[in-house]
């Protein structure tokens, strides 16, 4: 693996952050998924834009972006989910990489698309790296199998979206060795999970197309669409 300069996407600037921002901007989806799964959320709110379900999280270099823009974000105070609590007490380091701070947005319907953090762009995939060091695509985050509609339909994800994302993030990858590193982790931790599940792991391949990797040894299995798993009412 290349040496990599030890940084963090902390030491981004505005400039820089705004050109993140603008190079990762597409919807994942020609429809609004938000549609799609509002309707079974309770709150009636978007699964990843309801704070009782999804905490978002920034990068300092964000949050010192946007603090001077908007005032659509705040640090997070630990009372904003009416419903089920969170405490800023129970923030632990496993929860928030150090290099992250958690952050409230002022709800769905006040939200501005270019002030999004690269944590709502990303939502719900995360850059899936092999134990060999090698980023090979989207996966997503488990935890909301049952909740997010595009993780069911993954099908639907466009070209568009997929290429930015891989874009922004070999450009993260190629100056942060710590970013690299803990989506590393993050991908050893779905291999074991899915291990537990004894299931696959679904991937959008970064050279296209859809793939099944066997989380025990890794080989990779090309996928057809109607492959992949749906989950819970979206099934
Ligand atoms: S990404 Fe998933 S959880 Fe977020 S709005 Fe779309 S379907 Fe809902
Ligand atoms: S900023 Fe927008 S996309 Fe991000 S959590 Fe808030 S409402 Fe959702």
């Amino acid at each position: 693996m290349p040496n990599r300069i030890l940084r963090s996407p902390n030491d981004l600037n505005a400039d820089e952050i705004r050109a993140l921002y603008m190079g990762f901007n597409s919807p994942i989806t020609v429809q609004d998924c938000g549609e799609k799964c509002a309707l079974h959320n309770p709150s009636g709110k978007p699964f990843c834009c309801d704070i009782c379900e999804a905490l978002p999280a920034a990068y300092k270099s964000e949050w010192d972006t946007l603090r001077e823009t908007t005032k659509l974000w705040h640090l997070y105070q630990g009372d904003e989910c009416d419903s089920q609590p969170h405490s800023q007490d129970s923030l632990s380091n496993d929860d928030l990489p150090s290099s992250m701070i958690p952050l409230a947005c002022l709800g769905p319907e006040a939200c501005e698309r270019e002030n999004r953090l690269l944590s709502c762009r990303q939502f719900p995939f995360f850059p899936y790296v092999t134990s060999n060091y090698e980023f090979l695509g989207l996966a997503y985050d488990w935890a909301f199998e049952e909740k997010c509609w595009v993780i069911s339909n993954l099908g639907q994800v466009t070209e568009q979206y997929k290429e930015e994302f891989i874009r922004a993030y070999d450009k993260l990858f190629a100056l942060f060795q710590d970013e690299f590193d803990s989506y590393a982790i993050k991908s050893e931790e779905i291999r074991e999970a899915f291990i537990e599940k004894k299931r696959e792991i679904p991937l959008l391949y970064r050279d296209g197309g859809y793939s099944l990797i066997n989380p025990e040894n890794e080989h990779i299995y090309s996928a057809d669409e109607n492959q992949l798993p749906r989950f819970g009412v979206y099934r």
